[in-house]
């Protein structure tokens, strides 16, 4: 399957890992939009949130238990934001469900 983020799980593009479990791994995003901008993948290919299901969301959860985690280990002691894009309106690039976790100052308020 030609998706960018299934070869990272595979080691096949280089990334700068924070974190790797049975279920999902964590590494810092190539075009940081904050001081910290990690994204966290499901190690199964999920395309979005429009595939998440009752037959796959066991990671889904497993990703939210795991995020604090990997915010505090990041150094995100005062808040920190989670984001996901899904489909064409909200601009999703990388057809691998994947959470945006960026932090280390103040966000900015307007989500769009
Ligand atoms: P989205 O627009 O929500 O689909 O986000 C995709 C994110 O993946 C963007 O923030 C990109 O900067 C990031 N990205 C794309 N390729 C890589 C890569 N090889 N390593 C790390 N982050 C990447
Ligand atoms: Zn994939």
């Amino acid at each position: 399957m030609d998706c960018i983020f299934c070869k990272i799980i595979a080691g096949e593009i280089p990334s700068k890992k924070a974190y790797e479990d049975e279920y999902m791994l964590a590494f810092h995003d190539i075009n940081p939009q904050a001081p910290v901008h990690i994204l966290v993948i499901p190690k199964a290919h999920i395309p979005s949130v429009d595939g998440v299901n009752a037959d796959n969301s066991t990671v889904v959860a497993k990703i939210f238990e795991t995020i604090p985690k990997i915010a505090k280990e990041a150094g995100l002691t005062n808040g920190y934001r989670v984001i996901t894009n899904c489909g064409d309106d909200a601009c999703q690039t990388v057809k691998h469900l994947h959470f945006h976790i960026m932090g280390g100052k103040k966000l900015p308020e307007n989500m769009g």
